[in-house]
């Protein structure tokens, strides 16, 4: 069922989460233990991520180096295939520029639609960790605009190579949003209109980055609906676990801390003191959104579920 669908059918705020693939060579069991204790409270749909591959370089006998592209966490697609198998929940892969040309993203999608698929999350991915700028397969798409406009395409039935229409798809279109502005964008206002592009192109529902100020989210949303997106804008929020997220998460994600939480997070010594904060700071958080009428709360546990089942249990 369509994401969009659950939205209008739902009464109240839905929950949701997204899960990482396993490290190439574990096994699907350490997804099915994140999944597990979730799904008391009913997740409607479950995103899986894509990771696209990384460089390596290896010595050789000769001693020189050879540069090894490598795919840590395989598997995106067949983890949603054992999901919606196990559990009988909607399961959402995500769909990456990054790495695919056309053809690929096309095939890819003949995959999903085969695998009774309704949804994908359209993305661009990140540039690789060795080059400074995202750069696009040659004949793939520059922008996450250009995966969405293909896609629409093929729910009309117009495929790459064929002049003739071809039986159409019927993806529902996610993408994603920044509230606190995506960290390559000149300003937010530049970063909103290529938002509203996608929507125009065909995104019908957007998720956001994960944010710790809820103030942040109502803005974005203000400034969204101001501009005529009026897609469902789903939050996106994360439990910050150990004292490492204190510095990692600014500086990964782009994102700032509010200055309650800083101030609390200043006082944690080791890892158990961040893990409560961050279930407590998780709750309050959730409950704000939740009494504020969010269409659905999404929670990024990089595969370890033990604090969004604390927070889960004290807000649905
Ligand atoms: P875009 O929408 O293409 O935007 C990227 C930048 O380009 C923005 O600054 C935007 O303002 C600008 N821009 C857009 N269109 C134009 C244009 N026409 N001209 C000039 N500038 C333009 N990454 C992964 O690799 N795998 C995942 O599974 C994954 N999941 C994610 C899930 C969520 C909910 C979010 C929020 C992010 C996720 N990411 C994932 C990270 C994402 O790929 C990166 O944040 C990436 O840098 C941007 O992706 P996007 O789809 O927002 O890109």
């Amino acid at each position: 069922m369509k994401v969009t669908d659950h939205i209008k059918e739902a009464k109240d705020t839905l929950f949701s989460f997204e899960i990482l693939p396993p490290l190439k060579g574990k096994s699907i069991q350490s997804i099915y233990d994140g999944i597990d204790p979730l799904m008391e409270f009913q997740p409607k749909f479950v995103n899986v991520t894509y990771h696209r591959e990384e460089f390596i370089y290896k010595e050789r006998e000769n001693g020189l180096l050879e540069k090894i592209a490598i795919r840590k966490r395989p598997g995106t697609v067949g983890i949603c295939a054992a999901i919606m198998n196990k559990y009988n929940v909607d399961a959402i892969p995500h769909l990456i520029c990054g790495g695919f040309s056309k053809e690929d993203t096309e095939n890819a999608l003949i995959d999903l639609q085969f695998l009774g698929i309704d949804n994908v999350l359209a993305l661009r991915g990140d540039a690789y960790k060795t080059e400074a700028n995202f750069r696009p397969h040659p004949d793939g798409h520059q922008y996450a605009v250009k995966l969405v406009e293909q896609i629409t395409e093929m729910n009309k039935g117009n495929y790459m190579m064929d002049d003739v229409q071809l039986e159409p798809t019927n993806f529902c279109i996610g993408t994603a949003a920044y509230p606190e502005k995506h960290f390559e964008a000149m300003n937010l206002a530049t970063d909103l209109m290529h938002l509203k592009q996608k929507v125009d192109a065909g995104a019908e529902y957007i998720v956001t980055q994960m944010f710790f100020d809820n103030k942040k989210y109502f803005s974005f949303v203000e400034a969204c609906r101001n501009m005529g997106i009026m897609v469902p804008i789903i939050p996106g929020l994360k439990p910050l676990k150990t004292l490492n997220h204190i510095s990692f998460i600014p500086k990964f994600f782009h994102i700032d801390y509010p200055i309650e939480l800083s101030s609390e997070l200043l006082k944690c010594k080791d890892n158990k003191a961040v893990e409560k904060l961050g279930i407590e700071w998780g709750i309050h958080q959730s409950k704000e959104l939740k009494n504020a009428g969010a269409p659905c709360i999404h929670y990024y546990t990089m595969s370890n579920s033990s604090s969004v089942k604390a927070i889960a249990s004290e807000v649905f």
